[in-house]
């Protein structure tokens, strides 16, 4: 597809139903065995050697994961990795669960990896069977790496064995798509991705898809007085900046979108004439993640063709120091003409998101979702572990909450609105940029976006405080967690978030 991305062949995926066999378990190398806990005699003996297995289990707890680790007595010596996790374990536990046991299977070479759910009720064999694969898809996935001897793809193939149906996988499958997109380009290092080589691969993924691709220059940025986020992006050194802008239409090209993904692409913060100090910068490559979380979510909703018309708008630019750099005091005017009093220059999120807001919103969609690694005090607030949503629709926070615990990616609410702009006011502009005290700034910074929202557009902002977890989260092994994709899958499909907008 493009250099710069992994171009690695797909993991096969294949599903055989009824009962498991010896034969079943013959070209299996990792066979990821999940049983229902408490797991009944009975449940163990339906299962090939399946008495020896049980035998196996009783030598580690019956909540480690893995729960049973050992071999089958076969020529391939298939390599068998148990847990147990109840029927009613919410999808955040289920996802969890799968990274655990794939991490067990994955530190030999995984080869052939069989997921046997077994001894479920149907429904709950296929949702865990779908959070499990999920898991081994986001695992098998290489990520970017500079090296002579590149690791080789560790997962060859995955089998769902002794499936009751065999299971649609295709919202697994594109899911897994647009968030190892999202991950790679993230995890890329900013001198292979500036905003020169971003522009270029998202062009190539714009063909690929059929989408129609603008990209807003600098100078035609300039015309649409767009002065929040020049001011960010007069600081690189090269007018390398700008705002793209990509149609997914399945249908008529004219149509108006129902969705519109917004996401800030800042591909290097150095906090700008404000400059963060070392360990703050360390990981600042990854401010564009918001970014790539929505290019990501454009990429699932094509592959599963989607019969609804789709906008993205990326925001990209540095965030560098310089003589050019803008700085605090500085007084810009965004494209809806607000005038903003800047304090800070790492607040250059919301400066950028500000003003593809403003473009966004004047196509009227049915509503948009915007992504952004904005702020430090959401994470004080919420942990790694969530991230903060913010709607100018407030009572759809319950809505918001419930998807996230039903997908397993999960939010928090926060509120947003004119109260908290009292801590925005300026004497010599309508809007300060974000306070200097610090207080609730990512409360601060959702009601100084919602000022950008036009027409009333319904919107969602996610601060992506969930962007990156030591460790992992849910069903992905790596720190980047391209948080959101899932998430917003579920407000589409699940929730039909796009249709109630208005
Ligand atoms: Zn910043």
């Amino acid at each position: 597809m493009h250099a710069l991305l992994n171009n690695d062949r797909d993991i096969r995926i294949n599903q055989s139903t009824g009962r498991i066999t010896s034969k079943t378990l013959e070209p299996i190398d990792q066979l990821l065995l999940i049983l229902p806990k408490p797991a009944k005699p009975g449940v163990w003996r339906a299962l090939p050697q399946g008495t020896r297995l049980r035998e196996a289990a009783k030598k580690r707890p019956a909540d480690a994961v893995p729960a049973l680790s050992t071999r089958l007595h076969n020529k391939r010596q298939t390599r068998v990795l148990g847990g147990q996790i109840s029927p009613s374990a919410t999808a955040f536990e289920q996802l969890e669960f799968g990274r655990k046991l794939v991490a067990a299977a994955t530190d030999e070479k995984a080869g052939r990896v069989g997921i046997c759910v077994h001894g479920f009720a149907a429904s709950d064999q296929e949702a865990i069977c779908k959070n499990v694969l999920a898991a081994a898809l986001a695992a098998g996935y290489r990520m970017p790496q500079y090296k002579d001897q590149q690791s080789p793809a560790n997962i060859k193939s995955i089998g769902l064995l002794g499936v009751d149906q065999k299971l649609d996988l295709s919202r697994v499958v594109a899911e897994a798509h647009g968030n190892n997109l999202a991950r790679w380009l993230t995890t890329m290092p900013p001198n292979k991705l500036d905003a020169t080589s971003y522009a270029d691969i998202i062009k190539t993924v714009a063909k690929k898809y059929g989408w129609q691709f603008k990209r807003f220059a600098t100078r035609e940025l300039e015309k649409l007085n767009a002065g929040a986020f020049l001011a960010v992006a007069q600081g690189n050194e090269n007018d390398s900046a700008g705002i793209i802008r990509l149609r997914y239409r399945p249908a008529q090209k004219s149509a108006s979108a129902n969705l519109s993904l917004v996401g800030k692409g800042i591909i290097f913060d150095t906090g700008g004439t404000n400059l963060k100090p070392f360990q703050s910068m360390l990981d600042m490559h990854g401010d564009m993640q918001g970014s790539a979380v929505a290019l990501g979510t454009l990429v699932t909703i094509s592959e599963l063709k989607l019969p609804i018309a789709v906008d993205c708008w990326l925001a990209i630019t540095e965030n560098r120091t310089g003589p050019d750099a803008y700085k605090s005091q500085d007084v810009v005017t965004a494209a809806n003409g607000t005038t903003i009093q800047t304090i800070h220059t790492d607040a250059e999120g919301r400066m950028a998101l500000a003003d593809t807001l403003v473009l966004a919103s004047r196509d009227t969609p049915g509503v948009i979702i915007d992504y952004a690694t904005l702020t430090g005090s959401c994470v004080n607030a919420i942990t790694n572990r969530y991230s903060g949503v913010f709607t100018n629709r407030a009572e759809w926070h319950p809505r918001l909450k419930r998807t996230g615990q039903l997908c397993g990616e999960r939010v928090w609410p926060f509120p947003i609105g004119d109260e908290f702009l009292d801590s925005l006011k300026s004497d010599v502009a309508d809007l300060k940029q974000c306070s200097a005290k610090n207080e609730g700034d990512h409360i601060l910074a959702g009601s100084f976006l919602e000022k950008f929202v036009e027409n009333d557009t319904p919107w969602i902002h996610v601060d992506l405080s969930a962007s990156d977890n030591d460790g992992g989260l849910g069903h992905i092994p790596t720190k980047v967690t391209g948080f959101g994709v899932r998430y917003t899958m579920s407000l589409v499909l699940d929730e039909k978030i796009h249709e109630t907008g208005n």
